[in-house]
């Protein structure tokens, strides 16, 4: 798993996303120190590990990050339509405004009126995105959901990062087949029709997890060489 004294010719940022339980942390986990668990419990604030990986003769570090817990709340972003928002005691109803930015702007969805920090999303969605030039786009074979909030997830991406991140769809717990609820064929039809790089995998039992990062870390490595 890397020796730190190591001579590093390249580092390259890749961000995991995707809904809540999806596996990503356990991804990062058997990715980074080949560990998994399966009481895991949710990330707290943003984290990034790392792993120095030999690809054609170069050293090349991937730090990796992995999200907050913010996965609602990026998710939420696209919603803010239909938002009211709440400057101190004052509630404004009313479209997505970017004047407001800068302001302590808590929002609450109507539906749910569970209050957020608005401020702070953002800060952290545009720090998780800063400088990626991967991602690893994450669903639950076995939760048709998370597969359904895909679409929602990719442009998410595509409104934050630069616009040649090298993207891949992982469809994790591809140990759990009795309880496959995305087939394959739609997943990789999708993935080809996006123009993004597709596998299944498990974390529990290391299955495609590797591939996945010697996936995106060799094609960013052919793009920047
Ligand atoms: P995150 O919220 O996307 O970071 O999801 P976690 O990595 O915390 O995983 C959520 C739950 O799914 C945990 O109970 C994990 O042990 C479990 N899990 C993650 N990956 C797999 C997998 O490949 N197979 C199975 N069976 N369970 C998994
Ligand atoms: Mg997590």
């Amino acid at each position: 798993y890397g020796d730190p004294s190591q001579k590093v010719d390249y580092v390259f940022k890749v961000v995991l996303i995707g809904d809540s339980a999806v596996g990503k942390s356990q991804i990062l986990a058997r990715f980074a120190r080949n560990e998994f668990s399966l009481d895991s419990k949710a990330t707290i604030g943003v984290e990034f590990q790392t792993r120095t990986m030999v690809i054609q003769h170069k050293s090349v570090k991937a730090q990796i990050w992995d999200t907050a817990g913010q996965e609602r709340a990026l998710l939420d972003f696209h919603f803010f339509l239909s938002w009211t928002f709440l400057v101190g005691s004052t509630t404004l109803k009313s479209d997505y405004n970017p004047s407001l930015e800068g302001y302590n702007v808590y929002c609450r969805r109507q539906t749910t009126g569970n209050p957020m920090y608005f401020d702070r999303y953002r800060a952290v969605t545009s720090a998780y995105y800063r400088g990626a030039v991967g991602a690893m786009l994450v669903y639950d074979i076995t939760k048709r959901q998370t597969f359904d909030h895909i679409p929602r997830w990719l442009e998410e991406l595509r409104g934050h990062a630069d616009k040649n991140i090298v993207i891949i769809l992982i469809g994790n717990k591809c140990d759990l087949e009795d309880q496959r609820a995305v087939s394959t064929e739609d997943a990789k039809e999708f993935a080809e029709k996006e123009g993004l790089f597709f596998l299944e995998t498990s974390a529990l039992n290391a299955t495609n997890v590797e591939s996945a990062f010697v996936t995106v870390l060799t094609e960013i490595f052919n793009i920047v060489n």
